[in-house]
């Protein structure tokens, strides 16, 4: 009998119970221990869903600011989302440029309205948020450019979905909290994360984890000295820098993504 690779017999860990002899936080513990730190997070429903997918869309590999030019400028030029699926792709493309890799967006923009208009009749995919996580979940990432972040976003902030969009913060503090495993890739966290979050908490535990990433857990230089979650952090021994005076900015409020 063939011998198997021992590499190829090991499974991925998607949440390892000990790193380097320490036993990482629960989820429970992470979301009781920062909502401690950073208090209640004050959630709106941000726009209807369509709206809210087009917006990711132009928000992809841009900053929200550029993202959020391009959205106005495309509610200044259009009035209606039939408009937007009609128009020459190249004249959508030059009102949408803020946004950056125009060309690319404004096709896949254009598609995707295309999409929803041929199963809907319409523009409106609020149903969604009546179907179950798995299915809604489904049918949007049948759209072509709509990956499990961008699925996530539309189904947590505008279908009341308990998703988890996981952004490059999400993604950097989860790893290195142990919450997922070290070989877990970013499309993998989304499932991992949503099954082991208490479906009422997802959207507090995904701003709380944003926030602790843009704030004290950065990607270069994290602030572990004065991090909440550092007594059961199984990175903080190799990140911590001990003289480190540094403080986290009070200022940086919670930004969508
Ligand atoms: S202790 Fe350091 S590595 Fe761990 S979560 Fe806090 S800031 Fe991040």
């Amino acid at each position: 009998m063939p011998k198997v690779k021992s590499s190829l017999r090991r499974r991925k860990v998607l949440r390892p119970r000990s790193i380097g002899g320490i036993k990482p936080h629960s989820t429970e513990d992470v979301y009781r221990i920062l909502t401690d730190y950073y208090g209640i997070p004050k959630v709106a429903r941000r726009m209807d869903p369509t709206s809210e997918l087009i917006w990711t869309i132009l928000s992809q590999h841009t900053s929200d600011s550029n993202a959020e030019k391009a959205f106005a400028a495309l509610s200044d030029r259009y009035e209606t989302w039939m408009e937007i699926m009609k128009a020459p792709s190249d004249q959508l493309a030059t009102v949408i440029r803020s946004g950056g890799l125009a060309q690319q967006k404004a096709p896949r923009i254009q598609t995707a309205l295309s999409l929803i208009y041929q199963r809907t009749e319409g523009f409106d995919i609020s149903f969604l948020s009546t179907w179950s996580l798995e299915s809604a979940k489904s049918w949007l990432r049948e759209i072509p450019g709509v990956g499990p972040k961008t699925a996530g976003v539309v189904l947590s902030f505008s279908l009341n979905q308990p998703a988890m969009a996981v952004d490059t913060h999400i993604y950097r503090v989860s790893k290195r909290l142990g919450l997922i495993g070290p070989k877990v890739s970013a499309d993998e966290a989304h499932d991992i994360l949503e099954k082991i979050v208490n479906p009422d908490k997802v959207l507090n535990f995904h701003i709380y984890l944003i926030t602790h990433g843009r704030r004290i857990c950065k990607a270069l230089r994290p602030l572990c000295h004065t991090c909440p979650l550092s007594a059961r952090c199984p990175s903080q021994k190799k990140l911590i820098s001990e003289n480190d005076t540094r403080i986290p900015i009070e200022s940086l409020n919670y930004k969508p993504l």
